[in-house]
């Protein structure tokens, strides 16, 4: 197969439907987009490396949800609504079966979320993964990190802390000896679930347009997103430990992992986000709307930094020597 054939046969098919922002796609030396009148164009780059983001063994077709899915979290922590994006695929070898696994996947997030693969590049080389996700947002009505302001309520949807619970227990798995991919299948699957197939919080993003003063997705560790937020926005907050919303199979856990999982685990692609507390009863209605759960898990103060406190007001007293930090490459 050639890498014309490859493209032909795995990531060019016909633009679906009315496409009417996307002038061309696919087969040419650029693609063509025209935003709509009145909106700005939402860009974001995600890149997923092997051995770094996820296990090379990993099930092809998770593998290419999630690819799309971490980008379009991107999207919607703007409020942004997703329109096109490009596949930098760096492939160690033209595996069919891997890449047509890897295209289902890929695409049932695309058509799932109404975003259409306009563009990108192939090469051999160590598996890697990158898309560029472009969006449309009204002009000026972006949820951008710097507009949380003293006395705002901060919010999270879902749950938290699943996704790294699942890597932990695949990374244990791993360290015993057996492959990740199916000690990892032992445990349940919600879990799971919540690491190989993030669900993008896209509804929310858009119903939170104009209620919300700040947002951001949950990539790093919930403790380490709200503070890209707090510096942002130059503000800081009090958080209630134990009102952060965790699955019951992490509730069951114990404290330690409980905690660390939740705040500072990664991999969440939930929604993070401030709102004023006159805007309390329409925050609780764009959960409704978009069938998400949304839960205030504290406020914001004009005092920097970052506090956890327990039920009554009390500084809250994490397991010693845990850690909140969440992930950085570099550290
Ligand atoms: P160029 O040499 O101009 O960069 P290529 O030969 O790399 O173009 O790609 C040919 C066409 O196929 C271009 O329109 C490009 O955007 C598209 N393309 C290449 N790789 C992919 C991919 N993995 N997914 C989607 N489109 C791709
Ligand atoms: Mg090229």
């Amino acid at each position: 197969m050639t890498e014309f054939e490859l493209i032909a046969r795995y990531f060019d098919r016909p633009v679906r439907g009315a496409r009417p922002g996307i002038r061309m796609g696919i087969g040419d030396d650029c693609a063509l987009l025209a935003p709509r009148a009145g909106y700005e164009l939402a860009v974001s780059t995600d890149m997923l490396v092997a051995g770094r983001h996820f296990f090379s063994d990993v099930d092809p077709a998770a593998l290419g949800w999630k690819a799309l899915a971490v980008n379009l979290s991107d999207l919607a922590a703007m409020g942004a609504e997703p329109r096109a994006f490009t596949l930098a695929l760096a492939l160690p070898d033209a595996d069919e079966e891997w890449l047509s696994g890897f295209a289902r996947g890929l695409f049932e997030c695309a058509d799932r979320f109404d975003c259409e693969l306009v563009g990108g590049d192939t090469t051999r080389g160590p598996l890697a993964i990158c898309i560029t996700i472009f969006g449309e947002v009204p002009e000026g009505r972006a949820l951008r990190r710097d507009g949380a302001r003293a006395g705002d309520d901060v919010w999270v949807s879902g749950e938290v802390g699943d996704a790294a619970l699942a890597l932990a227990r695949s990374r244990a798995a791993l360290d015993a000896g057996a492959s990740a991919g199916s000690n990892l299948r032992a445990f349940d699957d919600g879990p799971r679930e919540a690491l190989e197939r993030p669900v993008p919080r896209i509804a929310l993003g858009l119903g939170l347009r104009g209620i919300a003063t700040s947002a951001i997705d949950v990539s790093d560790g919930l403790a380490q997103d709200l503070g890209h937020i707090l510096a942002a926005s130059r503000v800081g907050a009090t958080l209630g430990a134990n009102r952060v919303p965790v699955s019951e199979t992490l509730e069951r856990e114990g404290d330690d992992v409980r905690y660390r999982c939740a705040l500072a685990g990664g991999d969440d692609y939930q929604l993070c986000f401030t709102a004023p507390r006159a805007q309390r009863d329409p925050v609780e209605q764009a959960g409704r709307n978009h069938a998400t759960r949304v839960t205030r898990i504290g406020a914001i103060d004009a005092d920097l930094g970052l506090r956890f406190v327990d039920a009554d007001g009390a500084d809250f007293r994490f397991p010693d020597g845990l850690s909140l930090h969440g992930f950085d490459h570099f550290a």
